[in-house]
């Protein structure tokens, strides 16, 4: 290609409301541009680059056993309305009735295609002799995301691989959830990005049930835990602390147990505050219904609390914080303080709350607080829990280390759903006795945008980006220093003979400065740059710059073609000893 051919606008300034490297360099490098909060084009450089991550995707899918299909983006909202996932997604969902002939239609725009993919199943697999199936697709996806932002990493509509799996049993589906597993590493390491498979929540299958693959980025918006010391690594919603129930039990410096006045002193920032104390001196009292029971669950001041550790400790199929009139019910007071001294339900604790002396907390009555609390003496708890966010500085749950805490971009996630769809839509085999059970499935999603986004969010330089060869938009640009004829003469035959040996190569032919192209193509972050012109070209030298290293280095004009074959055979080779087997 040559450039006066194509289109690429590049900025010269920072565009001002790009706040993060990523969005400013895919701006400035005219890979992106914006058409509202939440929607892009992707510009010719832009769309060229997600073309051959998206081939990375589907050439490691189908390696995995997966088949390709194409559902449609719209689809009935009554699929939405069997599976519980219109409530389940709110206001995220985009459906809107429609007149169509005499009546009226209402449309959904496809979040994610379980509904679709299940009702295809449903309708024409129903023998274990079907089965296992994996399909896939790589397609737009809508979903009405309450912040749009930081350029490409999180809009509305957007390009996903999902594929979903479909077994008779937990077996065939833990095998294909590996080869999935491992084809992520693949293309995830194919495309050049960092990653962390970490555990995630993993819902109605329990266990190891789920991953999502993180590159880690100080802007990324998950926050993950991990150990530098083995290999466990979690997002915070699933992250184990390694803490265990501590012997300890009384504090031997006792205070009395004092009721002191807190009027309308609610929250841990303001009673600490008042009372002159740390966070982390205070139990925080939630109190929630699991189940329909009300229960107390006790937390550091300083610590958050982990609603689905809470639901693991207690079994609980549902749980939800309690309404006033609960809270009022069990600890005699209005919001806010809540304690564990007399309050009347359940109450479990964190592990941390043992170690807090003379802690200070809701008295169970309007407008007061005790201070000098003492386990064993003012509440009593028989055992305590793992119930509350990990973060940095706590103990391993696997070795003896010690976790940091870490932001990543989602870039992928597989899960093992079970039958949370082939249920409510009906998708059941028949085994070998004609025993009728619903199947098995499992999901898996890459954000394809996102792998490029979060490429260029941890692969550039003051100068601009720096793409691995297997997607950067073109993999070599050749620049003509000067218009001359024989400047002219001697790159374009390197051009099309590198085009004739199918290196993706773009030829620079506008009539710029040197300095201007040589910027260009820094912002734009070719892999290798072949310069042609000047001194060089008179000694008879061309020079081949690759943009990760920092000096050219000067090869004979008749050998430049077969040295650029040469070199990117051997970038190639070594960007794939990066990806696991
Ligand atoms: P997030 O937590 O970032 O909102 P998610 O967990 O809702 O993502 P999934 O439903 O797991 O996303 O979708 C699969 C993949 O699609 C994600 O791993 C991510 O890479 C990508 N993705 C999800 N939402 C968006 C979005 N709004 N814009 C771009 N990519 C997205
Ligand atoms: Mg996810």
């Amino acid at each position: 290609m040559r450039w006066t051919k194509t289109f690429i606008p590049t900025l010269k300034e920072v565009p001002a409301d790009a706040e993060i490297p990523s969005h400013q360099w895919m701006l400035r490098a005219g890979l992106i541009r914006q058409l509202m909060a939440g929607a892009y084009t992707y510009l010719p450089l832009g769309w060229k680059a997600l073309r051959k991550a998206e081939a990375i995707v589907r050439e490691e899918m189908e390696a995995a056993g997966a088949i390709e299909l194409h559902m449609p983006a719209l689809q009935p909202i009554e699929l939405f309305e069997r599976t519980g996932r219109r409530e389940a997604f709110g206001n995220v969902l985009f459906h809107w009735e429609q007149k169509r002939g005499g009546s009226k239609v209402h449309f959904a725009l496809g979040p994610t295609h379980e509904e679709v993919v299940t009702e295809i199943v449903a309708k024409h697999i129903s023998s274990y002799r079907q089965l296992p199936l994996t399909l896939f697709q790589i397609q737009t996806k809508f979903r009405n995301e309450e912040r749009p932002r930081f350029g490409v990493l999180r809009t509305s509509e957007f390009l996903m691989k999902d594929a979903y799996s479909f077994h008779v049993n937990l077996e065939s589906l833990n095998e294909t959830y590996q080869a999935m597993y491992r084809a992520y590493c693949r293309v995830f390491a194919r495309s050049g990005l960092d990653f962390l498979p970490v555990e995630a929540e993993s819902g109605p299958i329990g266990g190891d049930a789920s991953h999502e693959f993180m590159t880690p980025s100080k802007n990324g918006e998950d926050r993950i835990v991990r150990c530098p010391k083995c290999s466990y690594a979690a997002n915070l919603e699933r992250a184990d602390t390694g803490r265990k129930p501590p012997s300890r039990a009384v504090a031997s410096n006792a205070a009395a147990l004092t009721k002191v006045d807190t009027p309308k002193v609610t929250s841990i920032e303001q009673v600490s505050k008042l009372l002159k104390c740390r966070p982390d001196q205070m139990i925080k009292t939630l109190i929630y219904t699991a189940d329909d029971q009300p229960i107390a669950v006790l937390i550091r001041g300083d610590h958050d609390a982990n609603e689905a550790k809470i639901r693991r400790a207690i079994g609980a199929k549902s749980l939800e914080m309690a309404d006033e009139a609960t809270i009022l019910k069990v600890t005699g007071a209005p919001v806010g303080f809540a304690g564990p001294v007399g309050i009347k339900c359940d109450v479990i604790a964190d592990h941390d709350i043992p170690l807090i002396a003379n802690a200070i907390t809701g008295a169970n009555a309007a407008d007061a607080h005790f201070t000098g609390v003492t386990l064993g003496r003012d509440y009593l708890l028989t055992t305590t829990h793992d119930l509350r966010m990990a973060g940095a500085s706590d103990p391993c749950p696997k070795c003896d280390g010690t976790l940091e805490l870490v932001h990543g971009i989602e870039v992928g996630h597989v899960f093992k759903l079970g039958t949370k769809y082939t249920v409510s839509l009906d998708a059941n085999f028949l085994d070998e006795k004609e025993q009728r059970h619903p199947i098995i499935m499992g999901c898996y999603g890459i954000g394809v945008n996102r792998i490029i986004a979060a490429l260029a969010e941890t692969k550039h330089d003051a100068n601009g980006l720096i793409w691995p060869l297997s997607v950067a938009p073109y993999e070599v640009i050749v620049i003509p220093l000067q218009e001359e004829p024989a400047v002219v003469q001697t790159a374009e035959p390197i051009y099309s003979q590198l085009q004739q040996s199918h290196v993706d190569v773009l030829l620079d032919d506008r009539a710029q400065r040197a300095g201007v192209k040589f910027k260009d193509a820094d912002l734009i972050g070719f892999p290798l740059r072949v310069v042609i012109g000047g001194k060089g070209l008179q000694e008879g030298v061309v020079e081949l710059k690759w943009r990760d290293q920092p000096a050219p280095t000067k090869v004979p004009v008749a050998d430049a073609v077969s040295t650029v074959l040469k070199q990117l055979a051997e970038r190639r080779a070594q960007e794939l000893t990066k990806v696991p087997a």
